[in-house]
């Protein structure tokens, strides 16, 4: 069997070892955390001690902290007309973002689409300051208030948008910020004071923790999203259902251990994915590096060979031993044109063949050496029969 590489931990990353340890030692305990006997209290303790570790990931308030199933539903829950801050109601009436958000985002979810306005961004793929202050000049003319969702780290592209001026912009007339960092967390240095974003999202398996597990974090505790579930009073009431212990218990640990080398962690991957970049372009002039010289994720690529479909670059690399993905992932197994490099206006020709290499935690040099192998081995071949169509 060929030895595998995995340069796709944009999708998902390999759980971490003590998060899987923490994972099995939550399987192995009994108890709801919301039950006052040893057990419950047991739960209750691994629940906040996870809780601890997910606020210290992103400089925030534990108390802020309300866990989810994912990155997704931490988005939905953020995505709402309808907060409170402490017991007065603050309703949204706008839910501004941007075109390169991820799905989870751009549906806009309890905002009526009438009440969505997605701006635009620039060739790199960053909200321009400009577009920003002229829809806030707009809204606050109408005396609306605004929901600004901006990620702080494109999924497909890794570029980093200006969040913190976001937030000052958006906090002058009144209104709330929600950045989707859940590319960023564990990968570059995130601090939610820094930011001055009043939610952010987060998921676990990107980070090396299990799938099930994700956060909403507020910086300020009494602000609340109306919940999306109705039922217990989980989650200070902000989030119904028995908590999912062993996903939050091997989220906390591997938020730790990511928090705790992510400067030097940065520095590693980044030389990782510069060795390769270089190298590609190197051997393989006809190979387009589609966004470079900006403020982008340290391990993150987006690449493209025009005119071979992604999907034959996807599969011929996935053969030979190399998992990498064609744009963004896509849950039906259908590839589309990205709509983040469309809004980028990059030529459909390019947007087409687009592909992802994204390195993490687990990754090394031989994973770099391994998959410049394939590469190697594989796109000539590709190369020859696009000359040849
Ligand atoms: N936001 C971004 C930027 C993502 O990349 C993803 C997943 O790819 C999500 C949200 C959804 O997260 P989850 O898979 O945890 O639901």
């Amino acid at each position: 069997m060929t030895e595998r590489t995995y340069l796709d931990h944009n999708a998902t990353s390999p759980v971490r070892p003590e998060a899987r340890a923490a994972l099995l030692d939550a399987l192995d305990a009994t108890g709801n955390g919301s039950s006052v006997h040893s057990e419950g209290r047991a739960s209750r303790a691994v629940l906040e001690t996870a809780r601890l570790r997910v606020a210290g990931l992103v400089g925030a308030d534990p108390r802020g902290v309300v866990f989810t199933a994912g990155g997704t539903e931490a988005d939905t829950l953020a995505l709402t007309p309808h907060f409170q801050r402490g017991e007065a109601p603050l309703t949204c009436d706008v839910l501004l973002t941007t075109a390169v958000e991820h799905a989870a985002v751009l549906r806009g979810h309890r905002f009526a689409p009438d009440n969505v306005e997605i701006l635009p961004v620039d060739n790199r793929g960053r909200l321009r300051l400009e577009t920003l202050d002229a829809a806030l000049e707009r809204h606050q003319a109408e005396g609306r208030r605004v929901l600004a969702s901006v990620m702080l780290a494109n999924n497909e592209t890794g570029v980093i948008q200006p969040v913190a001026e976001v937030s000052r912009r958006v906090h002058a007339v009144g209104g709330l910020v929600h950045t989707d960092a859940v590319q960023a967390a564990g990968r570059i240095p995130v601090s939610l004071p820094a930011l001055g974003a009043d939610l952010i999202s987060i998921s676990a398996h990107k980070l090396g923790g299990a799938p099930g597990g994700g956060a909403l974090i507020m910086a300020d505790p009494d602000l609340r999203p109306a919940p999306v579930f109705g039922g217990g009073g989980q989650e200070r009431g902000r989030r119904a259902g028995s908590e999912n212990i062993p996903a939050i218990a091997a989220f906390g640990a591997a938020a730790e251990s990511a928090a705790a080398a992510v400067e030097s962690e940065q520095r590693r991957i980044h030389a990782l994915r510069e060795r390769l970049e270089d190298a590609l372009r190197s051997v393989f002039p006809e190979l387009v590096l589609l966004v470079g010289d900006v403020d982008r994720l340290p391990n993150t690529s987006s690449l493209s060979v025009p005119g071979v479909p992604a999907e034959t670059i996807v599969i011929a690399l996935d053969l030979a031993g190399l998992a990498v993905s064609a744009g963004a992932a896509c849950s039906s197994g259908k590839v589309a044109t990205s709509h983040v490099l469309t809004a980028m206006g990059v030529p459909e020709r390019i947007a087409r063949s687009a592909f992802r290499l994204s390195f993490g935690w687990s990754s090394g040099d031989e994973d770099v050496d391994r998959a410049l192998g394939v590469f190697r081995r594989v796109l000539p071949g590709l190369l020859r029969r696009r000359a040849a169509a």
